[in-house]
């Protein structure tokens, strides 16, 4: 069997920071360079791709930061260099901001091979967007959603945050609603979280969702997602049609995939070996440390833009595929599983999944272990046995 593997492309610029946002990302007011860093994009994936040829590629995702602050023009130059086409039956997802979404935009990428475009509508309140420090209104995450589909997309993905202070489960299963009627064919949902280092951090006196509410807003976003036809495969995506995300669920497979721009993160074997690489996150530095292509196949990773290269250990990533298997609805792959462990290690894994069906957590089909709903919600915790 071909190995397969995915390529992740990170745009770090926006125009404005929001309020919660912890991803690597510039605010640019407008000023973006834009040829720069396509070109280096182009440089390190020339580099990097030398090294994955024999493997199949199965998705592209262009993610940020805000990829559609860039013309559709270089987006496709960035694609061609990924060897995707229109013909191809590869997964090409790009997010865009709802405020920069033009009709011709959306045309020019799907005829140069984009067909997933991923919106962070995130909230169908006026108010919400302004607190959270978003550039859209609702009104523009409609009109992007129509301009999409009328350019002819077939696979649209609509982000939501929930667990703002002051939402209640009523208020989350209205804006829902409203958002699921636009009808996208993939909604990911997630709680806000609220990470140090981001201006919501430092905002005081908020009242948030305590857990127990949480928990409920999750069963709220579930109950009214499948109301709506759409079905869970992931604790926090959702899909209608089977358009579930093929980019997504490499990564909670443990696939393999290339890490390409400035913090982007790539997960590659080579021989025996599994290695994680960050590349830095300063986008200067990005743009301005030469690229070496002059390493050996198993140095390929040494391309000297990365800020860390680690080797995981078969047992690491054997608990990685268990924590983020446990929060999906296809489970986690035993035989797999057996691939990666000694047979000692993977007996005492077996025993811990046996204990967790006997308590109804889950189940064993197939050499698969299915979470239960319940289990997925817990995910976390139940993976702290594998550790
Ligand atoms: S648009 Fe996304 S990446 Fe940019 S600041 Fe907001 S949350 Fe962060």
């Amino acid at each position: 069997m071909v190995d397969e593997y995915s390529i992740y492309i990170h745009i770090p610029f926006c125009v404005s920071k929001c309020i919660y946002c912890d991803f690597v990302s510039s605010p640019c007011n407008g000023k973006i360079p834009e040829k720069e860093y396509a070109h280096k994009l182009i440089c390190e994936l020339e580099c990097r791709l030398e090294h994955v040829n024999s493997r199949r590629l199965k998705s592209v995702y262009i993610g940020g930061g805000t990829p559609s602050l860039l013309q559709a023009e270089t987006i496709i130059k960035i694609l061609e260099t990924c060897k995707t086409d229109k013909t191809s039956d590869i997964e090409v997802t790009v997010e865009a901001n709802p405020k920069d979404q033009s009709l011709s935009w959306f045309k020019e990428l799907i005829d140069g091979g984009v067909n997933r475009f991923s919106i962070g509508i995130q909230s169908m309140n006026d108010t919400t967007l302004k607190w959270m420090g978003r550039r859209h209104s609702v009104k523009d995450a409609i009109s992007a959603i129509e301009s999409a589909r009328n350019a002819g997309c077939k696979n649209l993905s609509a982000d939501f945050i929930y667990g703002i202070p002051g939402q209640d489960i009523s208020v989350i299963k209205s804006e829902l609603t409203s958002l699921l009627q636009l009808n996208p064919d993939h909604l990911s949902a997630y709680e806000l979280t609220v990470s140090k280092e981001t201006p919501l951090y430092k905002l005081k006196n908020l009242k948030y969702p305590a857990n127990s509410q949480l928990s409920q807003m999750w069963e709220t976003v579930v109950s009214t997602t499948d109301t709506l036809g759409y079905t869970m495969y992931e604790v926090s995506n959702f899909a209608k049609n089977k358009k579930r995300s093929v980019h997504n669920s490499n990564y909670w497979s443990g696939g393999e995939y290339l890490g390409i721009g400035a913090g982007a993160h790539g997960h590659i074997k080579m021989g025996n070996e599994r290695y994680r690489y960050e590349n830095t996150r300063l986008i200067d530095t990005y743009l301005n440390t030469p690229i070496d292509n002059s390493k050996t196949k198993n140095q390929f990773l040494e391309t000297g833009i990365e800020e860390n290269i680690i080797k995981i250990s078969s047992k690491e990533y054997a608990q990685e595929i268990v924590m983020l298997g446990l929060r999906t609805k296809s489970g986690i792959d035993l035989n797999h599983l057996k691939d990666i462990l000694t047979k000692d290690e993977y007996t005492s894994y077996f025993r811990i999944f046996l204990s967790l069906a006997k308590n109804g957590l889950i189940t064993i089909e197939n050499n698969y272990a299915k979470p239960s709903q319940k289990a997925i919600i817990i995910a976390d915790e139940l993976a702290l046995k594998f550790f």
